[in-house]
């Protein structure tokens, strides 16, 4: 590992300007995925910039019923909190069902949504990676890539985001807030990842330097009817190979309103829209559940190693909203 300089940024406006005139610094949040990737080589830093004790810490209601959450909660905080189990059960069970409770201790909402990418070819610095190092090749795509993306990848990269909690936010609509030295900005999550296409290692729509501050969960009464369910290849402390967010709203046995978000299929967090137009005003049953999840999963282009997926996801979304539709029928 190479050696690096330390600083504990104190407020925001010292963490932002630190950053901004060091090219070679980084924030640091619980660093459990930024002091990894350093020690492998991947991330290089000359500096890092503790944002922990920044006052972000907080988790508060907003004046129209939402939620903001400070940037620096941890993964912990974040689930157990009583306002989140109840109003977004959906996000506490995503984050619960990421990484190991020593880990959520100490792992920030910030730092979930930057974690980069679980693709091996990416944290090993002898292979080429065009994620890593940009027109170096994607070797995934004629090698292992049996968890990699069925949506939404290119011919650059086929990697998926590894945020369990990213598909919570997705589907409720998070907005996630940033400072830079010129002010403050707000990305809905849904412009937050950009897409692959030819450049894979620009990851976010974030400014450079950006420290992001928090996000705002607006209200959404479907959620409190909402779960997360996640497949992986061992009951727990693995990565999903899919995952499913969903929230519904019956009335009178037809869909009023629903939300549904995958997970691990994609470069980004992936709203389930087409399955959403689908199924909203459609009787709430397996048949229209199967339909929406299929039209959904139409533009799905598997690899020869991970077809799988697409059977996995449409039974996952099929199983977890017929699950919330007969919960809504009690
Ligand atoms: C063994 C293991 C298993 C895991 N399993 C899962 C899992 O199943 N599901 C899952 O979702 N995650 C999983 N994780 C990932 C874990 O959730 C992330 O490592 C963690 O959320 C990152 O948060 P952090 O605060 O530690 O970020 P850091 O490692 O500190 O930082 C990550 C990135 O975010 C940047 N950053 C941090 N805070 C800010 C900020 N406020 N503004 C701007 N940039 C910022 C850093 O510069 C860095 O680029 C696992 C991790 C490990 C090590
Ligand atoms: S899939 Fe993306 S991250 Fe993995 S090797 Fe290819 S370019 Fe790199």
């Amino acid at each position: 590992m190479r050696e690096f300089g330390y600083r504990r940024a104190a407020d925001v406006s010292g963490a932002v300007a630190q950053l901004g005139a060091d090219p070679d610094a980084r924030f640091l949040g619980g660093g459990t995925n930024l002091v990894d990737l350093m020690k492998t080589g991947v991330e290089r830093p000359a500096r890092l910039v503790d944002v922990t004790g920044l006052p972000l810490g907080r988790i508060e209601p907003t004046a129209d019923g939402g939620l903001r959450i400070g940037a620096t909660v941890t993964n912990s905080d974040l689930a157990a909190h009583p306002e989140v189990r109840r109003r977004y059960p959906a996000l506490a069970q995503a984050v619960l069902a990421g990484a190991s409770g020593q880990l959520r201790n100490m792992a920030t909402v910030g730092g979930n949504l930057l974690q980069r990418t679980r693709c091996g070819y990416f944290a090993d610095v002898t292979q080429p990676c065009n994620k890593r190092d940009p027109g170096s090749g994607c070797p995934a795509i004629e090698g292992e890539h049996h968890n990699h993306a069925i949506l939404g990848a290119s011919d650059r990269c086929v990697a998926v985001h590894p945020s369990d909690m990213g598909v919570a936010l997705a589907a409720f609509d998070a907005v996630v807030s940033y400072e830079t030295a010129e002010g403050t900005g707000e990305l809905p999550l849904a412009e937050f990842y950009t897409p692959v296409g030819e450049t894979p290692h620009l990851e976010t729509a974030l400014p450079s330097g950006a420290l992001i501050t928090g996000v705002t969960l607006p209200p959404a009464p479907v959620a409190e009817l909402s779960r997360y369910r996640k497949v992986r290849e061992r009951a727990s402390y693995a990565f999903a190979i899919g995952s499913v967010a969903a929230a519904l709203d019956v009335r009178g046995g037809t869909v009023r309103e629903v939300r549904l978000a995958f997970g691990a299929v994609a470069s980004r967090p992936w709203r389930a829209r087409t399955a959403e137009r689908a199924l909203t005003g459609a009787p709430a049953d397996a048949g229209s559940f199967a339909a929406a999840a299929d039209a959904e999963l139409a533009e799905a282009s598997p690899l020869p190693q991970n077809g799988y997926k697409v059977t996995l996801m449409r039974n996952l979304a099929v199983a977890v909203l017929t699950e919330l539709g007969e919960e809504a029928a009690r």
